[in-house]
């Protein structure tokens, strides 16, 4: 069975910009119901699944039940590594990635520009992603719980999530306030700058936690 994974910070730490009622909720509740729906769907200890990335590349895939299976899978996924695109610690981009947006965006300013923008723009629900291929950085949304590992031939540094549950506690309707606030004070640097050395063949891209065969908690 696949795991919630522990927040790295406390509830507060990412306040004023992220409550603690509005973490609280969006871990405790909404990623653990994710989990949940991912674990029941799955069954009791399968073991033929060694990681949460290939059930989201083979659910994705299609067929009759994949849907489901998808969607939850990847809502996992995604609120992982959501939790870990941000930290209260705050820090710059490395020289790399310094440098990746230099040449991909002209400045930080304009990296910061195209985030909210694509962010702000996206219709309904979903993400909006730091991506990199190949060096160049892009920044691109996906819809509901679609991801980008299994979409683009991408590798993904940070992600925020554009689902109202994430900021409507603490901005309401104000999705571009959310936006910026969380680009300003919360963007986790140090993450994106691993991502990007692991993209680039030094080091390791951050995975889902692998899945115990322990049979399902009560
Ligand atoms: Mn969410």
């Amino acid at each position: 069975m696949f795991s919630l994974p522990n927040l790295a910070y406390a509830y507060d730490a990412l306040e004023p910009t992220m409550s603690a009622k509005t973490l609280h909720f969006h871990h405790d509740k909404h990623h653990a119901a994710y989990v949940k729906a991912l674990n029941d769907l799955l069954g009791v200890a399968p073991k033929h699944i060694t990681s949460l990335e290939d059930v989201i590349r083979q659910s994705a895939l299609g067929g009759a039940d994949a849907a489901k299976l998808f969607n939850n899978a990847a809502q996992v996924w995604n609120h992982a590594f959501f939790w870990q695109s941000m930290t209260p610690v705050a820090a710059d981009p490395g020289p790399e990635l310094q440098t990746a947006i230099q040449s991909s965006f002209g400045d930080l300013a304009q990296m910061r520009e195209a985030f909210i923008k694509e962010g702000v723009n996206h219709f309904g629900s979903g993400w909006v992603w730091l991506v990199a291929s190949g060096g160049r950085l892009s920044v691109v949304s996906t819809h509901d719980a679609h991801d980008i590992i299994t979409e683009r031939a991408l590798s993904p540094l940070i992600a925020c999530d554009l689902w109202e549950h994430a900021y409507y506690l603490d901005y309401q309707n104000d999705r571009k306030a959310y936006l910026g606030a969380w680009f300003d004070t919360l963007l986790n640097w140090a993450f994106a700058s691993s991502q990007l050395a692991a993209a680039s063949g030094n080091g390791v891209a951050w995975r889902f936690d692998t899945p115990t065969e322990s049979a399902k908690a009560a």
